[in-house]
């Protein structure tokens, strides 16, 4: 089978035959229907978050699985199922708290590879997943069934994309109906944040952004409001959106220390600040405890909408078949694997909010 390998950093990927190996225990196979370039897998191969090389990246994914491994039980083969990053034990303190997403469990593949080249080279599953390729192995838990009406290049987009952004709101921010809820940045999952924030019932859904166009987009999914912080006082349009109190929700879609800071400044007392979109790794954010505490407010974190796969993948894929969640929308362009180095130069330049490998 065909995978894109990422050898060297600044280099295009090479699409080449390599080898993988039968599911072992617990794990699954699964045939790749389609495959979103995501950021982090851009991050990843050109070098920012270092790292390992060879490796395979993708980990947006739908596909039907195609062969099981013994003890899994869930999924068999035929199977259409969006693939995740997300893998959990089910069984560590995390998993029994109802947080899987930070599941401490370990997993087979990570000590070892399932993908090798044909001279025998291991190659790395990038985020647990290496699905820019023709087939994956995957941990059981990374699998999750969708309905046969739902096409699997939009499913592909579930379980990462759309889940970081409408499970920021829901399941990590806790909105309420009826909340005044500001998203900083307006990339897929800004959007998917403002569309987290419809569902949940907020009243005002602000979206903040510094290019007229992608403020344009925000409004089509379902912002109020929109601000285009290169020329608008931000924090001045939002207490006038609020009746003076600032909102009850921030979060902040883009990795920006400085966006972080200027969150703040939108907040209510009591309010919530809800960071989704991850900075570089070294960066630092400054904020005043004093009016932290003076003000009673709170700074989370979000990773991956907090997202429990078996509830929230099958709940998205519902409102998608409802006409309740925009995902054809969200797919920018659709590519074959010989040309994933186009997909992702495409997106490096802005042009694209999710671009689609497919096979
Ligand atoms: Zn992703
Ligand atoms: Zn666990």
């Amino acid at each position: 089978m065909k995978a894109a390998v990422c050898y060297a950093y600044d280099q295009p990927l090479s699409v080449e035959e390599v080898r993988l190996d039968p599911p072992q225990r617990g794990e699954v196979r699964v045939r790749i229907a389609a495959v979103a370039v995501c950021h982090s897998d851009v991050h990843r191969i050109r070098g920012d978050w270092k790292g390992r090389l060879p490796i395979v990246m993708g980990h947006e994914a739908a596909g039907v699985v195609e062969l099981v491994g013994q003890g899994v039980r869930g999924v068999q083969v035929g199977d259409r199922v969006a693939v995740s990053l997300l893998r959990s034990c089910g069984r560590c303190a995390q998993c029994l708290s109802g947080a899987p997403h930070l599941c401490e469990g370990e997993f087979a593949i990570g000590r070892e590879s399932r993908l090798h080249t044909m001279d025998d080279v291991d190659l790395l599953h990038g985020l647990n997943t290496a699905a820019f390729a023709e087939a994956v192995v995957v941990d059981q838990s990374q699998v999750v069934r969708v309905p046969d009406a739902l096409p699997l290049d939009r499913a592909a987009l579930l379980a990462c994309g759309i889940l970081t952004g409408v499970g920021a709101v829901i399941n990590t921010a806790r909105v309420r109906p009826g909340a005044n809820v500001v998203v900083i940045g307006t990339g897929g999952v800004g959007l998917n944040a403002i569309q987290g924030a419809v569902i949940a019932g907020a009243n005002q859904i602000v979206a903040l952004d510094i290019l007229e166009h992608k403020l344009a987009t925000a409004r089509e999914f379902g912002a109020t409001a929109t601000i285009n912080a290169a020329g608008e006082d931000a924090a001045e349009r939002v207490r006038g959106l609020t009746g003076g109190r600032g909102a009850d929700h921030v979060l902040v879609t883009v990795g920006s220390t400085q966006a972080i800071a200027q969150g703040l400044s939108l907040l209510r007392a009591g309010g919530t600040l809800t960071i989704v979109g991850l900075p570089q790794r070294d960066a630092l954010a400054q904020f005043s405890p004093y009016d932290l505490v003076a003000r009673g407010q709170r700074i989370q974190g979000s990773f991956m909408g907090s997202g429990r796969l078996a509830i929230d993948v099958p709940w998205l894929a519902d409102l998608y078949l409802q006409g309740r969640l925009k995902i054809d929308e969200l797919i920018t362009g659709r590519y074959s694997l010989d040309q994933i180095n186009a997909a992702i130069e495409s997106m490096e330049r802005g042009e694209a909010l999710r671009n689609v490998i497919v096979f």
